[in-house]
């Protein structure tokens, strides 16, 4: 038997005591300004899709499924904000804390890298979602390859304007190819 849960509104835990039986179906909508990215550069700009599935294995917590978002992040080159679908895909296995000795090393056996471990009750659902969005976000967005950048003499964009400033001297990205 799976159970359907929908959750809304409330912090969403997922035990190893509500696994006891059977995987439960995880959906929950994040709102922009519900998860907290811990200051990383980008905003949430949509309503964050997770669908999951949350099962036992063993005494571990296997959460798997998929979370659908869009992202505003500014442009490497230009500022200027880029809109981003990030969808990654996840299959994440848990392990309790407190089921390791202290002071032991912790080992995670070959072929198990995605084991993560909790502390407390369970596992909530939110630190899930926010590390998956702020890992598959890109470190360097840019809105298109041929984004031209900021002048670095006046800073305007050379997207939308020709400024015909002469770089520097020793400030071209062709310095250093040149024979002087
Ligand atoms: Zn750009
Ligand atoms: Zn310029």
């Amino acid at each position: 038997m799976i159970i359907d849960v929908q959750f809304r509104g409330t912090a969403v835990l997922i035990t190893l005591q509500a696994l006891e039986l059977h995987p439960i179906v995880v959906s929950k909508l994040y709102e922009p300004g519900e998860l907290d990215y811990h200051g990383a550069d980008f905003q949430q700009s949509s309503p964050v899709q997770v669908k999951a599935v949350a099962e036992r294995a063993g005494g571990d917590i296997r959460i798997h499924g998929a979370i659908s978002a869009r992202v505003r992040a500014a442009c490497d080159r230009c500022l200027e904000p880029v809109e981003l679908a990030v969808e990654p895909d996840f299959d994440l296995t848990y392990r309790p804390l407190s089921g390791i000795p202290r002071e032991e090393e912790i080992e995670v056996p070959e072929g198990e890298l995605d084991v993560g471990f909790y502390s407390g009750e369970g596992v909530g659902l939110a630190d899930l979602v926010t590390e998956q969005i702020i890992l598959a976000v890109p470190g360097k967005v840019i809105c298109r390859s041929e984004c031209r950048g900021l002048c670095p003499v006046c800073g305007v964009n050379r997207n939308l304007r020709e400024c015909g400033c002469r770089l520097p001297r020793g400030d071209s990205p062709f310095a250093s190819l040149k024979w002087e």
